[in-house]
């Protein structure tokens, strides 16, 4: 699932369940369907299962900010090492590189995820295939909730009215 979340800055928190928590990445860009276009894709702390259908308002504290559901479905791990071995979701996320096929409302198609050095920098970047696009951009093309239909600005003003 990947939720947008407008705190100090805007970004997306692409999460991918694996081992019983929720692998996290900040992604200040968002998603891009471009395969020439790396996005740079912060690791964050694990998230509990329970999150990954959070939309609402954090009032203070740690990620303060609102947050909406942005897309949401099922992955597939498509890691390889020498050559043909399939390799977990934590031993590739242990050895900085993820390849996966998403599988949401609104992202589809191969993607991977490889680790920059050895801090928590990450690329998202799109694998070429039938859903890569140079041209469209998913963030602008479709910013509501797939949980509710709002957009940020209902998110937030929805949780001022109650
Ligand atoms: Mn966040």
């Amino acid at each position: 699932m990947i939720q947008l979340h407008d705190a100090t800055s805007l970004h997306y928190d692409l999460r991918l369940e694996a081992g019983g928590t929720l692998k996290s990445w900040a992604v200040p860009k968002g998603p891009s369907l471009d395969p020439s276009d790396r996005r740079l894709a912060m690791q964050m702390p694990d998230h509990g299962l329970d999150y990954y259908d959070f939309e609402g308002v954090i009032p203070d504290g740690y990620g303060a900010g609102t947050v909406l559901v942005w897309d949401w479905g099922t992955y597939t791990n498509h890691t390889e090492r020498h050559g043909h071995l399939l390799v977990s979701v934590e031993e590739a996320l242990r050895h900085g590189k993820l390849s996966f096929e998403l599988f949401g409302e609104k992202l589809r198609g191969r993607f991977a995820l490889v680790r920059k050095g050895r801090g928590n920098e990450w690329l998202l970047i799109k694998k070429r295939d039938e859903h890569s696009r140079a041209e469209a951009d998913p963030t602008e093309l479709a910013p509501w909730s797939v949980k509710t239909g709002r957009v940020l600005d209902e998110v937030a003003e929805d949780e001022a009215a109650e």
